[in-house]
């Protein structure tokens, strides 16, 4: 797992920003990581030997990326994930330049310009997390991924992770099947979208998808029997968070005009019998 990252100034080897991604922060001084990390890259291209890539200590692995003005620094603790910390830092780079380009060019020291972008490099790492993790073999290990990682991250990381699933899979839908929604004509074709749903909750754990009114507005429920997330878990404070956000990022993903405001509204880890989720329908996007 990645545990932080920093981005450092080439040439200046200011730290720039980070961003750790565990609670067990690496109580690291910043600055002279950074200035270790430039002197090494500095030397390695002096002797042009290529450009370092990575280095290991006894505790971590150490992948660097450099892009244009910038080095990219990740540490990781496992060995076999730097296809997709590689990936990620790369992405981090470009957006990261992409924003800053300009600001560095006449840039006066203070790194309070840089302050908002962890939130980027966040949705770029989970983003990255999603896709490489569960869309790749989707929906083979989604369940053991979620489960893998329950614990790890927050339950509102874990809701964004189901988002992006959702989102990707309301993609696949056909241009066809679309055509066929729509022709119908109706304020919402409530049908053919319960029916989409279903199809996708099945691939976790069999689903029964109807429709009914909340407090005078349209909603889809979604009631899951034997539900894979939540599965053995006793605890009242525990949501099945991504199964709320993988409803929410697939009705929101699908491009009809409506929106869709997602909750579990009872859970089988609280003692409910079954977790049921409801996706009220708001007013048009
Ligand atoms: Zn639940």
């Amino acid at each position: 797992m990645l545990l932080e990252v920093f981005i450092i100034q080439k040439g200046t080897s200011f730290l720039l920003a980070r961003k750790a991604f565990t609670k067990k922060e690496i109580r690291m001084d910043g600055s002279l990581f950074s200035g270790m990390i430039s002197a090494i890259s500095l030397f390695t291209n002096e002797l042009k030997i290529g450009e370092i890539q990575f280095f290991e200590t006894n505790d971590y692995r150490i992948l660097i990326h450099s892009w244009k003005k910038i080095l990219i620094v990740g540490i990781v603790e496992e060995k076999d994930e730097d296809e997709f910390i590689i990936s990620t830092l790369k992405k981090i780079a470009q957006e990261f330049w992409k924003q800053f380009q300009y600001s560095l060019e006449n840039w006066n020291g203070d790194t309070a310009v840089f302050e908002n972008f962890p939130i980027t490099i966040d949705e770029i790492f989970y983003s990255e997390f999603a896709q490489f993790y569960i869309e790749r073999n989707y929906p083979n290990n989604v369940i053991s991924v979620i489960h893998s990682v329950q614990y790890k991250f927050e339950p509102h990381i874990l809701r964004f992770i189901g988002i992006r699933i959702g989102e990707a899979r309301s993609n696949t839908i056909s241009q066809k099947q679309m055509k066929k929604i729509i022709s119908f004509g109706q304020d919402f074709p409530e049908k053919q979208i319960l029916k989409l749903v279903e199809k996708e909750i099945n691939h976790f754990s069999i689903s029964e998808v109807e429709s009914k009114e909340v407090a005078g507005k349209k909603s889809i429920q979604i009631t899951l029997k034997i539900c894979p997330i939540c599965r053995g878990i006793h605890d009242n404070s525990f949501s099945c968070d991504f199964i709320i956000g993988f409803i929410h990022g697939y009705l929101n993903g699908i491009k009809l005009g409506f929106s869709f405001n997602v909750f579990e509204s009872e859970c089988h880890a609280h003692g409910d019998q079954y977790c049921v989720f409801s996706a009220i329908l708001q007013q048009e996007k």
